[in-house]
């Protein structure tokens, strides 16, 4: 087994003690020694309808309500990636020439939220019941957004294949609306609080610049408070200036980078 973003090979890493939540026990971590990602063996390993069983499970926890123990910050977050994403599109920073979809949305309450400041958002999800209205199907899926929004989902990702197949819903003027987790290092600790059940993969800095080198991303803009990543395909003018006039006013909150925004060290 390598790297599936990088094709390095994966050495032993941790391990973690689930004392059988969600059915998992012992579960074996690697990392690559190429790029650093880190993932999980034992998930990997899974066939796909436990994999599926584990991550229905777990989801339907918190699906339709509005707080989850596993994540407290949950409800502040979207609203901030919410306000973020209003503002960049009122900037004209994120294009809506083409439709915008949130893909793998769950209950689509950031889309609902976004739908408030007017903007519309499909809303895409291939395995949780849908909740309320706006959800396509994959028959309905447009070739190309110009925003593809994608938030907590990376980490419960096993192939490339799905990777790939969201970044390449990008159209040529639009951008990855991102949100997840990103270090320097991934650390070595079965107490982190990141590690839980149906978490599988886990993205350093160097391997979400492969991943962004390799689907043709230009330039980025990194929104600290939403810990959102706006990946886009061109330069344009507008990027730049944006960044810039939110640091002369005093803000740190916006990074602007010619690739990847390693914010995280
Ligand atoms: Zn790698």
């Amino acid at each position: 087994m390598h790297c599936f973003v990088c094709n390095g090979k994966l050495k032993p890493f941790f391990e973690k003690e689930f004392n059988g939540q969600c059915e998992l026990t012992c579960v074996e971590y690697v990392r690559c020694e190429s790029c650093h990602l880190a993932l999980s063996k034992t998930h990997f390993e899974m066939s796909d309808r436990a994999w599926e069983t584990l991550n229905r499970t777990y989801h339907e926890q918190y699906q339709g309500k509005d707080s989850f123990d596993d994540d407290p910050r949950w409800m502040s977050r979207l609203q901030a990636q919410s306000e973020t994403i209003s503002r960049l599109a009122k900037a004209d920073v994120l294009s809506q020439s083409l439709p915008w979809v949130d893909y793998a949305c769950g209950d689509g309450k950031l889309a609902d939220m976004l739908a408030q400041s007017d903007i519309r958002v499909s809303k895409f999800e291939r395995f949780m019941p849908p909740h309320g209205s706006g959800y396509v199907t994959a028959e309905e899926m447009l070739k190309e957004y110009d925003v593809v929004i994608n938030t907590s989902v990376f980490e419960h990702l096993r192939d490339l294949e799905t990777l790939d197949e969201i970044a390449g819903l990008v159209g040529k003027n639009g951008a990855l609306a991102l949100h997840v987790m990103v270090k320097e290092e991934i650390p070595a600790d079965p107490t982190w609080s990141y590690l839980l059940p149906v978490h599988c993969v886990f993205y350093s800095n160097r391997s979400m610049q492969v991943l962004f080198d390799r689907w043709n991303f230009d330039s980025c803009i990194y929104h600290v408070p939403s810990r959102m990543w706006f990946m886009f395909r061109q330069d344009h003018p507008g990027l730049r200036e944006f960044a810039e006039r939110e640091a002369s006013a005093g803000s740190e909150d916006f990074h602007f980078k010619e690739g990847f925004v390693d914010y995280w060290k």
